[in-house]
């Protein structure tokens, strides 16, 4: 372990100054260079590979999380000592590996998980040596997520798991999942839920790879047919898992709008930034209406900034971010999708032919991203079901109607 001396008593040139020394230290000198040209250079001198091969030093040194604490894999400082650490960090565009660890398990860990839960498999996510991923949507379970119905049944001390699970990111590289299973049909469909962390090397654990519009295969079908979840592996009280998923969900908004602790900058970059680099390299840059455009997604990108940043203070303050994160996620994804279409516009012709090879990688970055990007308004909830959620417990519309309302899950018709 090699965590960098931060604490929450540093001033912030102290901060800096062991940043600085952590990043001559640590990181490769080519990166160092490359990160002074810009995200492209950066691009061109390290591959993912390298990245992940160097990625366990950045988790040893904290700075990943830095305000987890010590035992957690942080520093255990505040949000203000980690924005002064990630201003230093930005340039070096050093994004999170383990996104749905990070955020998505890790928010039901430390919401509902016990100590000993936390300690087990929280370091270890953040060195990314144990990925993770999400097993909640079914087939028949989307929008609707407590209707779901695969199912753990009590055996001694463990839980054994039928069903099936899709749209599951990243499961074909990953080591553990979180997973909603349904353990009491007799309950209303929200309550008879709980929440395990389940370990997706064992038998009874088939995941196969989909395809997707750009080519790549980023999520899965997962089919559990008796996997095995010891009991101490389940978070919060069986039955609970609904109130448990919450936090889940609520801080994937937050990650997928930008607004988790690391900011828009850390997590890809300035998508108008980009625009502009793209708009002068096309040559466009002059043309008052591609200008008024870009000004337009630049303005929307500082509002949705702001925003994080008030949900991101909410949260340091102890609070929850509830359905705020729901604004974030809404505006975000439209907006992303508005600057990947004004991207392509400006590539013009190049954005509809080029070279085909075999290799998924053909595709140029910026077909891919407005590609990518068609997957905004669904993914971590549809922009639809945001509304709905913002409607109801922002503006206090009244709740949609559930005819089964208080019906037990197993005597609610199912398609
Ligand atoms: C790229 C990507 C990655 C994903 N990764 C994961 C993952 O790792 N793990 C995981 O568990 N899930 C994942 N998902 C699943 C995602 O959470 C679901 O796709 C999403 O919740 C919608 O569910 P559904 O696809 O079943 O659509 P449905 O729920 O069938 O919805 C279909 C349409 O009906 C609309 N609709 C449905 N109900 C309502 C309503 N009450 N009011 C208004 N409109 C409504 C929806 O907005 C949508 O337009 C991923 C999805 C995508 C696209």
């Amino acid at each position: 372990m090699t965590r960098v001396e931060i604490t929450e008593q540093s001033t912030p040139d102290e901060v800096v100054e062991v940043v600085r020394a952590w990043v001559a230290d640590a990181v490769p000198g080519t990166w160092r260079e490359a990160a002074a040209q810009g995200r492209d250079a950066l691009r061109r001198v390290r591959s993912r590979e390298d990245y992940e091969k160097w990625y366990p030093a950045f988790g040893d040194s904290g700075l990943v999380v830095p305000t987890w604490r010590y035992e957690h894999g942080g520093l255990g400082v505040s949000a203000d000592v980690a924005r002064v650490i990630d201003r230093e960090l930005r340039p070096l565009n050093l994004r999170r590996l383990n996104p749905l660890g990070l955020h998505n398990a890790a928010a039901a860990l430390f919401a509902h998980g016990t100590e000993e839960q936390r300690r087990r498999f929280l370091p270890p996510m953040v060195r990314n040596d144990e990925k993770w991923c999400q097993l909640f949507s079914e087939p028949g379970a989307g929008s609707d997520l407590a209707s779901l119905a695969t199912k753990a049944v009590r055996s001694g001390d463990e839980w054994i798991v039928t069903g099936q699970k899709v749209w599951t990111t990243w499961a074909h590289v990953s080591d553990f999942a979180i997973l909603l299973a349904r353990t009491d049909p007799d309950q209303p469909k929200h309550k008879g839920m709980t929440y395990f962390l389940l370990d997706l090397h064992q038998p009874g654990v088939d995941v196969r790879p989909l395809r997707q519009i750009t080519g790549d295969s980023e999520f899965n079908e997962v089919f559990l047919d008796g996997a095995r979840i010891p009991d101490a592996h389940r978070v919060g009280e069986a039955g609970d898992g609904w109130r448990v998923s919450a936090s889940t969900l609520s801080s994937e908004r937050q990650m997928v709008s930008s607004s988790g602790s690391g900011g828009a900058g850390r997590l890809g970059g300035s998508g108008a930034d980009s625009l502009i680099a793209t708009a002068r390299r096309t040559g466009r840059w002059d043309d008052p209406l591609v200008r008024r455009d870009v000004m337009r997604l630049w303005a929307q990108e500082q509002l949705a900034e702001w925003t994080n940043d008030r949900i991101r203070a909410t949260v340091a303050a102890g609070g929850s971010p509830g359905a705020a994160s729901s604004i974030g996620k809404v505006h975000q994804a439209t907006l992303n999708q508005r600057i990947q279409d004004l991207t392509v516009e400006l590539i013009g012709a190049d954005a509809l032919a080029w070279e085909r090879t075999d290799d998924p990688d053909h595709l140029p970055r910026e077909v891919r991203g407005m590609l990518r990007s068609r997957a905004n308004t669904t993914e971590g909830g549809t922009s639809d079901i945001n509304k709905n959620i913002l409607g109801e417990r922002v503006l206090r519309l009244p709740r949609e109607p559930d005819p089964y309302k208080g019906v037990p899950w197993k005597d609610i018709p199912r398609s």
